[in-house]
């Protein structure tokens, strides 16, 4: 809108300005788009029996009494007001300053006066009061046919707080309603869209979401919006995957007698339809001009990463390279080190025994010293290595390659669009992608968010894992936890090893991002579980007297982290207490016991993947979720839903459905405003698959949305800087 961009404190006054900021509310647009959360029914009063103490309310009722007394501090008058609504009753406690002031409110308050109060509940001699309450009349009315068309409307509610209640987020959106015009509004659906789809016009759109006649009024009002939202950001995915595909890229066809062959030669086992599946998608994505942009999810131990590798020999075999871009250290190592096994001698081109038709692998991280790292970009840049495997040091400036063709980027929602882009840039044409995750993503998400690259998905894992067991033990019983630890002696005792995860690294350093779980313990009433404390701990009992205990988290030196690390696969400190570094990847056959602690507080998708860890060889894993969430709570069914399914494409629909999009998609989205107001993803997806499909005949018919200016202006809003999480999941 025009006035857009004015500030509210300008509008409205430092004290409502700044209360709004804090809502994350700073423009007259913001406030405009801060729809009612939802709506209240004037006619049948918002109900005063389901008033809860500490709780900010706005309610609808009827005065029924009021009384004035002065107060033991006899400077004040203590004014009682009770109202009803007509099922229950509570009393309104105002403290008068004055005489003038009980006036006041006698004046106002009278008896039969129906009001709209809002304040936060307190509990007082054993009854429920609102102090202070702000309050409205609804009875300022001309008539009473307008006074009863006014109580017969729904009553929005807003996010509000204390320093603001909702009623006045509606008087001050109602300011900007009244003299809005259409064309202050921004209108980014095209005619033809809105026409198809039966779509309100965007001013009485704006006006009946916030002041809506009826029900009817704010739900056509939120299709709309919803719409908006969806056909935004699908018009922004569509042009991004038009922007890649008019790229040009090499075509890296396949070729008979190659590394390719060689390496399907040699696989110790066959692959599984779904390999084969995705493994052909594949190679025909490579054999295109424009670029491949395919995102490979598969949970953990679904076989992705003999999949990448056939993409990569057959990039080799075209006379290319292919980079693997890992999050961390440990996993870069990991993909290393299970590559060079899969290639064997064909991996190690100019070296000892290596097959001179081969290629070499070079390894980019951090920790490398001067000398390694100095050979590692000579590999890369010469051609010699035909895989570069790293970390976030595969993107510095000084990392070169002859031919990039296929950049492989493992967990891809670790990184940022710059940083996808750095590593694409590296390219002389532009390299083909493959983005692999082991997070299932539900359909409904995929298509909301990923709808600018192809999804390949690996349902089935290899024949021959191990089953894994899931039980749930109650923190507070002492005999199951001394259990727990019995389990653990005895896998150990077996010659395997075993897992303790702990949400948090220790009681006193900071948060570690990557680590320290987004939700921690909101009113600090219980401390999470801490790996420094679990590892004392578990040092102090018998039954674990005499075994070595490794501790691991994102905080040691990367030096120590491999230490720890390598003691734990041989075997030398066969337990390991450890924050969710060990989420992804890691993989260590001889592990078969998983113990999560304050498991609660972790989300069903990450459990699932803590679990991935056991059962990884040929023994059945064993994974023990502790938790204090009281038995038939919502956390304690979570955790059921958990330990009666393997499936992890059903966790995250479950984590979809029980928590907010933003929590499941993962940290990246938390904390910034998410540009999805209304859209639910699993409750919308008729919506987005709409949207989906005008916005792409959109895009084809004009990709620089050179016809369409209000569209390219609102999308522009949408992915500056500021907004950069918008597209930041592809
Ligand atoms: P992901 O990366 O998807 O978690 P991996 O690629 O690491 O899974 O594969 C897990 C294990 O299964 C590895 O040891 C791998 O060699 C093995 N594997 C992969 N594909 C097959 C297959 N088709 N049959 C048997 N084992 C397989
Ligand atoms: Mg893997």
């Amino acid at each position: 809108m025009i006035e857009g961009e004015a500030r509210l404190t300008r509008v409205f006054g430092e004290p409502t300005g700044k209360a709004l900021a804090k809502l994350g509310v700073h423009t007259t647009t913001d406030l405009l788009h801060h729809y009612p959360r939802r709506y209240a029914d004037r006619g049948a009063y918002t109900e005063l029996h389901r008033l809860a103490v500490g709780e900010h309310v706005t309610v609808i009722a009827k005065v029924v009494s009021l009384t004035a007394r002065p107060a033991k501090n006899r400077s004040l008058h203590v004014v009682t007001v009770k109202i009803t609504d007509a099922r229950s009753s509570i009393d309104l406690t105002f403290f008068a300053r004055n005489r003038r002031m009980v006036g006041h409110l006698e004046h106002q308050l009278q008896v039969g006066t129906i009001g709209m109060f809002s304040g936060v509940v307190k509990a007082y001699r054993g009854a429920l009061q609102l102090l202070h309450p702000d309050f409205s009349l609804l009875d300022d009315f001309e008539d009473e046919a307008n006074a009863i068309a006014e109580a017969e409307r729904p009553v929005p509610i807003y996010r509000a707080n204390a320093a603001l209640p909702s009623w006045k987020i509606a008087q001050a959106v109602r300011t900007l309603l009244d003299p809005l015009r259409a064309e202050d509004l921004l209108d980014p659906i095209p005619p033809d869209v809105a026409r198809r789809h039966h779509l309100m016009d965007p001013l009485q759109a704006m006006r009946a979401i916030h002041r809506p006649a009826n029900a009817a009024d704010w739900k056509r009002a939120q299709h709309r919006f919803k719409f908006t939202e969806a056909f935004l950001l699908q018009t922004a995915l569509a042009r991004r995957r038009a922007d890649i595909a008019a790229y040009e890229a090499t075509p890296r066809p396949e070729r008979a007698g190659g590394l390719l062959d060689a390496l399907d030669a040699q696989l110790p086992f066959t692959l599984t339809e779904g390999q084969r599946t995705v493994a052909a998608e594949i190679a025909s994505d490579l054999t295109a001009d424009n670029p491949m942009q395919r995102l490979l999810q598969g949970e953990v131990g679904s076989g992705k990463t003999v999949v990448a590798l056939r993409a990569m020999m057959q990039v080799i075999d075209a006379g290319g390279q292919a980079a693997l871009l890992a999050p961390t250290e440990v996993l870069a190592v990991q993909h290393a080190r299970s590559i060079a096994n899969l290639l064997g001698p064909l991996g190690e081109a100019g070296l000892l025994g290596g097959s001179d038709e081969g290629t070499r692998i070079a390894l980019l991280t951090g920790s490398l010293n001067a000398a390694q790292r100095r050979q590692a970009l000579a590999d890369a840049a010469s051609g010699a290595a035909g895989i570069v495997i790293g970390t976030h040091a595969l993107l510095g400036e000084k990392v070169q390659f002859a031919d990039l063709g296929l950049t492989v980027i493992d967990e891809q929602h670790r990184f940022g669009v710059e940083q996808r882009d750095a590593l694409r840039a590296k390219g002389r044409t532009m390299p083909h992608q493959l983005f692999m995750t082991a997070t299932p993503i539900p359909r409904s998400v995929a298509m909301t968010f990923f709808g600018d690259v192809e999804v390949s998905t690996l349902r089935e894992i290899p024949a021959g894992r191990s089953p894994i067991t899931t039980h749930l033990v109650p923190a507070d019983n002492e005999r199951w936890l001394q259990r727990t630890w019995e389990k653990v002696a005895e896998e150990i005792r077996r010659g395997n090893r075993a897992y303790v995860v702990a949400p948090r690294i220790s009681a006193t350093a900071g948060e570690d991002g990557t680590e320290v779980l987004p939700d921690g313990d909101p009113d600090g009433k219980r401390p999470l579980a801490t790996v420094e404390e679990v590892a004392d701990l578990l040092r102090a009992e018998p039954v674990l007297a005499g075994l070595a205990i490794g501790v691991m988290h994102g905080r040691l030196p990367t030096e120590e982290k491999d230490a720890v690390m390598s003691a734990f696969t041989s075997g030398r400190s066969p337990l390991l207490v450890t924050t969710t570094v060990i989420e992804v990847g890691v993989d260590v056959p001889e592990a078969t016991v998983m113990v999560v602690l304050d498991a609660d507080r972790f989300g069903l998708s990450q459990l699932h993947q803590l679990r991935g860890r056991v059962g990884r060889g040929t023994e059945p894993g064993l994974c023990l979720l502790v938790s204090h969430a009281d038995p038939g709570s919502p956390a304690a069914e979570r955790l059921t839903v958990l330990a009666n399914t393997l499936d992890g494409f059903e966790l995250a629909e479950a984590d979809l459905e029980q928590r907010r999009e933003g929590d499941v998609l993962g940290a990246a989205q938390s904390g910034r405003g998410n540009s999805l107001r209304l859209l639910r993803v699993v409750a919308d997806r008729d919506i987005i698959a709409a949207a989906r499909e005008d916005a792409r005949k959109l895009v084809a018919e004009d990709p620089n949305l050179i016809h369409h200016p209000e569209l390219l202006v609102t999308i522009a809003q949408l992915v500056d800087p500021d907004h950069e999480e918008f597209l930041d999941r592809a």
